[in-house]
C-alpha cells in the first residue's frame, strides 16, 4: 500500500510538472524518474520499518525490563529497609520502656548514617518523638522538638508514601521521592513506633540508567541493521536495475546476453529468463522479418493487384501489381478512397457494400467472376474482375481485393467469337446443302440404297444433322450476346406456348425413355414474350431433363402464378448439379462432365442460350439442385395483361 501510494504520488508529481507526452499507463521506466526512485524510496521505507521496529521492540523490552528492575530494586530496598525497622525496634524496645533516650539515639545514629536512608524516627506510644536523626547527604544531624505524629490505628508493620514511583515507564519520575517503613515496638503491648523515611532515588537511578542503556542499544542496533540491510540489498538492488534496463532496452538487446547476478536465486532466475526472453524474441523476429519477407515477395510478384480497405474504403496496402495496373504510386494512393480507382457506374454498389459491412460486421465475400472497370491514373479504364474477402489487422477489420486486368481474356474471347463466328457462317452454307443432299438420298429420292451403303449414308445424315445443330447454336449465341437477335414481343397466354413444347418433345423424351408430365399449371397467366425463343428455352431445358433423367423417369413440370411472375419449373431426377460445376453452369461451351459431348450430344450452349432468351424478356433463369438428388431448372417472366 505504501508503496503503491508513494508511485502513485510520484507519477501524478510527474504528469503536473512534465510537458513529455503521456506514457501508456502501468509503464515505468528507470531512467525516467519514477523507477529511478525505486532504491532510493525502497531505503527510505526499509530505513523508516527498521526503525520503528527497532523502537517498539527497545520500547518494549526497556519498558518491561525497567519495569523489573525497579520492581526487583524497591522490593529489595523496602525489605531492607522492614528489617532494619524491625531491628531498631527489637533493640530500642528496652530503651522505649526504660525512656532512655540517649542509648536510643545511640543506636538510631549508626543506622541513620546507612545509604538511602533519610532519617529515623522512634516514637512512643502517643505518637510522642523519643529520637529523631536526620540524615543531610551523609551527615546525621540529630532533630529535636518534633510534633506528636498521627499513629496507625494497627500495630502492624507497613510501608507507605511510594507514590509518584511508577514502575518502568516514567522517565521524569519527581526526584527525591521517599518512602516509610513503619515498624511497631512491641513487648506484649505496644510501646512506641519506629519509622525509617528512605530514598527512592537510587530506584530512579537504576531505572534512568536503564533507559539510557536501551536507547544507546536502540542506537547501535538500528544502525548495525541498516548497515546489514543495505550490504544485503545493494547487490539485489543493483541486479534488478541492470535486469530492468536490460528489459527497458530489450530492442537493442535482442538476441545479447545480460551477466546473470547470483545475488539471490530470484534475481539469478530472473536474469536467465531474460536472457532467454531475448534469445527466443530474437529468433521470432527473425522469422516474422523472413515471414514478412516471402509476403512482401509474394504480394509484390504475384500477376493480380491486392488492394486492402478498411470499413470505410481507405486503402491500407497496394502492391506492385495493383501500382502497375492503375498507374498509382502505392503512396499516392495510401489513406485515399479507393473510389478513385473505379468508375462513377460502381459507386452507389460499392457505398451500399461497405455499409452492410459495418452495419453487419461481416463482409459479403465476393468470388471471382465479378466484373468492373478499373479507373487509371491517366484517366483511362479497364475491364478487371474482382474478388473480395474480409479479415482484420491488429483487431481492425480489413477488406482484401483482388483484382485482375481482363483485357486481354475479353480481347482473345472477342477474337474467339469473331473466329467461331466466322467459320459458322462459312460452314453454315455448304453443311446446309450436304446435310440437304444427305437427306435426299437417304431418303430414296435417288432411288434404292444398298444396303452397307445405306448405313453409312445414314450416319453421314445424323452427323451432319448434328453438326448443322451446333452451328446453328453458335450462330444463334453470336447473334444473342451481339444484340442482333431480332425478338418479336407478343403479350400471349403462356400455357398453350408451353404445352407445344411439351408435345413436341415428347418424341425427344421417349428416345431416353422419359415422360413429361405437368402437374401444375397456371391458365390465366399472360406473358409478353417471343413465342418462338420461348418455346426454345423451355424446350432447352426439357431436352436437359430428359437426358439427364434415369431410364422410365418421369419430368415434372410445374406453373405458378405469384406476386406478378410466373414461374415455370422443370424437375427431373437425374444427378444433379455438382457444387464445383455451379457456377460454371451457364457459362458458354461447359459441361459437367465433357464426355457428355460423345454420349449425350449436347454442345454446352444450350444453358448459355436460354438464359440470354430469358434475360431479353426481362425474365430470370435458375436452378435448385442437390448433387445426387436431382435437378430443377426454372425461368421467371413477369406476367402482364391482354392488350
Ligand atoms: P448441353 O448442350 O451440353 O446440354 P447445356 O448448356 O444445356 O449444354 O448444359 C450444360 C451442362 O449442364 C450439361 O452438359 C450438364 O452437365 C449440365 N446440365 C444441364 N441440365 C442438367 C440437368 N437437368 N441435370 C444434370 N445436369 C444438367
Amino acid at each position: 500500500m505504501l508503496w503503491k501510494g508513494w508511485v502513485s504520488r510520484n507519477t501524478w508529481f510527474r504528469k503536473m510538472n512534465s510537458s513529455t507526452p503521456e506514457r501508456e499507463p502501468d509503464t515505468m521506466r528507470l531512467g525516467d524518474g519514477y523507477y529511478g526512485w525505486l532504491p532510493r524510496s525502497l531505503h527510505g521505507q526499509l530505513i523508516l520499518f527498521t526503525t520503528l521496529s527497532l523502537v517498539v521492540a527497545v520500547l518494549g523490552f526497556g519498558g518491561y525490563t525497567a519495569s523489573k528492575q525497579s520492581q526487583m530494586a524497591d522490593d529489595s530496598m523496602t525489605a531492607q529497609m522492614a528489617a532494619l525497622a524491625k531491628n531498631l525496634a527489637d533493640v530500642s524496645a528496652n530503651y522505649i520502656v526504660t525512656e532512655d533516650l540517649s542509648a536510643i539515639e545511640d543506636v538510631v545514629t549508626p543506622i541513620a548514617s546507612f545509604q538511602n536512608i533519610l532519617s529515623i524516627l522512634v516514637v512512643d506510644a502517643n505518637g510522642n518523638p523519643l529520637s529523631e536523626m536526620l540524615n543531610q547527604e551523609g551527615v546525621i544531624n540529630p532533630h529535636y522538638g518534633g510534633e506528636r505524629i498521627k499513629l496507625p490505628a494497627d500495630a502492624k508493620p507497613f510501608i507507605q508514601n511510594k507514590d509518584g514511583l511508577f514502575f518502568g515507564w516514567n522517565l521524569h519520575l519527581a526526584p527525591h521521592a521517599a518512602a516509610e517503613a513503619w515498624q511497631p515496638v512491641t513487648a506484649g503491648n505496644l510501646l512506641g513506633w519506629v519509622r525509617i523515611t528512605y530514598s527512592l532515588d537510587s530506584v530512579h537511578e537504576i531505572i534512568r540508567q536503564i533507559w539510557k542503556d536501551a536507547m544507546l542499544f536502540s542506537g547501535l542496533a538500528i544502525g548495525a541493521a541498516l548497515t546489514l540491510l543495505v550490504i544485503m540489498l545493494k547487490t539485489p538492488m543493483q541486479a534488478l536495475r541492470s535486469a530492468t534496463r536490460f528489459a527497458e532496452n530489450l530492442d537493442e538487446n535482442l538476441g545479447k546476453h545480460m551477466p546473470v547476478s547470483s545475488a539471490t536465486v530470484e534475481t539469478k532466475a530472473l536474469g536467465s529468463a531474460l536472457n532467454s526472453v531475448s534469445t527466443r524474441l530474437q529468433s521470432q523476429e527473425k522469422l516474422l522479418q523472413e515471414n514478412a519477407g516471402v509476403t512482401r515477395l509474394i504480394l509484390d510478384n504475384v500477376i493480380d493487384g491486392i488492394v486492402t480497405i478498411d470499413k470505410f474504403g481507405m486503402i491500407q496496402s497496394f502492391n506492385q501489381s495493383a501500382s502497375t495496373m492503375f498507374g498509382y504510386a502505392a503512396n499516392e494512393v495510401i489513406g485515399r478512397n479507393i473510389k478513385m480507382l473505379m468508375t462513377e457506374t460502381y459507386f452507389d454498389a460499392f457505398d451500399t457494400y461497405l455499409e452492410h459491412y459495418r452495419a453487419k460486421g461481416t463482409a459479403e465475400i465476393i468470388r471471382s467472376g465479378n466484373e468492373m472497370e478499373g479507373l487509371c491514373k491517366d484517366g483511362s479504364t479497364f475491364p478487371a474482375e474482382l474478388a473480395v474477402s474480409h479479415s482484420a489487422r491488429l483487431g481492425k477489420p480489413l477488406l482484401i481485393g483482388v483484382v485482375r486486368d481482363i483485357t486481354e481474356r475479353r480481347r482473345v474471347d472477342k477474337l474467339k467469337s469473331e473466329f467461331v463466328s466466322t467459320v459458322s457462317h462459312e460452314l453454315r452454307t455448304p453443311l446446309t446443302s450436304i446435310s440437304g443432299a444427305l437427306g435426299l438420298v437417304t431418303g430414296g429420292a435417288l432411288g434404292e440404297i444398298p444396303g452397307q451403303a445405306k448405313q453409312l449414308l445414314d450416319i453421314a445424315y445424323k452427323n451432319s444433322l448434328r453438326l448443322a445443330h451446333l452451328i446453328d447454336d453458335l450462330l444463334d449465341m453470336d447473334k444473342l450476346i451481339a444484340g442482333k437477335a431480332s425478338f418479336d414481343l407478343q403479350a400471349q397466354a403462356l400455357m398453350p406456348l408451353l404445352e407445344h413444347t411439351l408435345e413436341a418433345i415428347r418424341a425427344y423424351g421417349d428416345r431416353y425413355q422419359v415422360r413429361f408430365a405437368l402437374l401444375e399449371r397456371a391458365d390465366d397467366a399472360q406473358v409478353r414474350v417471343d413465342g418462338g425463343r420461348l418455346q426454345q428455352a423451355f424446350g432447352n431445358l426439357l431436352s436437359n431433363a430428359a437426358k439427364y433423367s434415369p431410364q422410365g423417369g418421369q419430368v415434372a413440370v410445374a406453373v405458378r402464378q405469384s406476386n406478378g411472375k410466373v414461374r415455370v419449373e422443370v424437375i427431373d431426377h437425374g444427378p444433379g448439379i455438382p457444387d464445383e460445376f455451379r457456377e460454371r453452369i451457364f457459362q458458354k461451351f461447359t459441361q459437367a462432365d465433357s464426355s457428355d459431348t460423345r454420349s449425350k450430344g449436347g454442345t454446352g450452349l444450350g444453358l448459355a442460350i436460354s438464359k440470354e432468351i430469358i434475360e431479353h424478356m426481362d425474365g430470370r433463369l435458375g436452378f435448385d439442385s442437390e448433387e445426387g438428388q436431382g435437378a430443377c431448372f426454372y425461368f421467371e417472366l413477369p406476367v402482364c395483361a391482354v392488350d
